[in-house]
């Protein structure tokens, strides 16, 4: 029989790898949390109306990505290719937007039928959050501080660039869609295959094709920035001067659409040059009319979604995950001989109560060598040797495993007390 394998584009997370991913998440909840941000989960699974509704109908995602299937009541439904539509749709429910004020944030595997590729995944995982009720700047600029901070933490700040843009008003938008797409129609030949389609079904699109010829042509087009509305244009000014003041930096870029309906006003992308073409680490904006188009009252937004594996492999190209982030265990026990099984055990146990040391135990005997090869194995700093001789002196033998220190003898009494020091000094070596 052939063997069954994981569907193409979607992952296993191994042990390998997992210390890392739960570094990053870590990382993240802290400081989301440290801006007040509370969890939401939602189902995977939604009905597709309500992607097609918030998403657009004409977007990439929703014309070609995604996982939709009729489920046995013949109820068409779908994979969730993002999180923000969930996020209102949950939020409307059960009347949490109504007259309030709202930070929320979410994680969890999104799934979208592209081409697999580094980067780019069928099921891949984001980190979003969402706020709901604020109609000014001070929070567009909250979000992209939170993001700005999270990068200084994780260490990769430097390796990230914040790209910034207004869509402006919908009347504004449509204003200029409909000069861009009239510009457009007469050198149609011009234009790449992709953004041929886009001129009748989504215009703004083609602003960010990286065509050279569709590029050359978008310089002479009507520019945005024309049509751009007052409000919308101090909004960005105020938003700018916000980023100025915190001392965030970023690039005004006019050609930033991004690929969904919703947004208006303030887009942003975090882009590195580090990770090829899947360069985008985190992208969002502001989505005034989105819950209202779900059947909710008028109530501004703004959020942000980031790619954990594309965050993943940048930690990963900039080397910057510390290395007691992949340390499963700090200390490998040994009871040598059936009679110091439980004793070990017991003294495994009040250190994990008493000091939250991480111990493996070790299981399934085997002769001295075999034990202290896994003992390394583990990746533990230190292991403890539990033999007769130890036990009837009331003692461990403590043995360095990553130094070339000595093995020596520590009490069982306070034994906690005394290994976490000994831990400190051999992470600090
Ligand atoms: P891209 O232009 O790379 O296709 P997008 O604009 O479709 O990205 P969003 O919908 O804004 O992406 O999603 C936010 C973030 O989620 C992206 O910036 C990226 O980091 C990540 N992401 C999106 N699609 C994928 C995917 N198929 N595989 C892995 N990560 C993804
Ligand atoms: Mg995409």
């Amino acid at each position: 029989m052939a063997k069954l394998q994981a569907i193409r584009g979607m992952n296993d997370l191994l042990p390998d790898q997992s210390p890392v991913w739960q570094y990053l998440e870590s990382t993240v909840k802290a400081v989301l949390q440290s801006y007040g941000y509370a969890e939401v989960r939602t189902p995977i699974v939604e009905q597709t109306e309500l992607f097609k509704r918030s998403i657009g109908e004409v977007t990439d995602i929703v014309e070609k990505e995604m996982y939709t299937f009729e489920d046995r009541n013949g109820d068409s439904l779908t994979l969730r290719p993002e999180g923000t539509a969930s996020c209102v749709r949950a939020a409307e429910q059960h009347g949490l937007l109504y007259n309030q004020v709202q930070r929320f944030w979410y994680t969890g595997p999104m799934f979208r039928h592209e081409r697999p590729q580094k980067g780019r995944y069928r099921q891949f995982h984001q980190i979003g959050a969402e706020a709901f009720g604020m109609q000014g700047p001070d929070i567009d600029a909250e979000v992209i501080l939170m993001t700005a901070r999270l990068w200084r933490q994780l260490g990769i700040d430097q390796a990230v660039e914040l790209q910034i843009n207004t869509l402006a008003s919908s009347t504004a938008r449509h204003a200029f869609k409909s000069d861009l797409v009239a510009y457009l129609e007469t050198r149609k030949d011009v234009l790449d295959a992709d953004s041929q389609r886009r001129l009748a079904t989504n215009p703004l699109r083609i602003l960010d094709s990286k065509d050279p010829n569709t590029q050359a042509l978008l310089d002479s087009a009507p520019n945005f920035n024309d049509y751009i509305d007052e409000e919308s244009r101090n909004h960005f000014e105020q938003l700018c001067a916000l980023l100025d003041a915190a001392g965030v930096n970023y690039v005004v870029n006019p050609r930033l659409v991004r690929g969904l309906d919703y947004y208006g006003k303030t887009v942003f992308e975090w882009v590195t040059s580090a990770l090829g073409a899947q360069g985008t680490v985190c992208a969002g904006g502001r989505y005034d009319g989105l819950v209202e188009q779900l059947g909710g009252r008028h109530t501004p937004a703004v959020g942000f979604a980031m790619g954990v594996e594309r965050l993943v492999l940048l930690l990963e190209e900039l080397d910057v995950v510390p290395a007691s982030a992949r340390q499963l265990v700090d200390v490998y026990m040994i009871g040598i001989g059936d009679e110091n099984l439980a004793p070990a055990m017991a003294v495994a146990e009040a250190l994990r109560a008493d000091a939250g040391i991480n111990v493996q135990l070790h299981c399934g005997g085997g002769s001295f060598k075999s034990q202290m090869k896994k003992a390394d194995r583990s990746g533990a700093q230190l292991a403890i040797l539990m033999g007769s001789e130890e036990r009837e002196a009331g003692e461990v033998a403590v043995k360095p495993l990553r130094s070339a220190a000595e093995q020596i003898r520590l009490p069982i009494e306070n034994l906690a007390q005394a290994l976490k020091q000994r831990l400190e000094q051999e992470l600090g070596e």
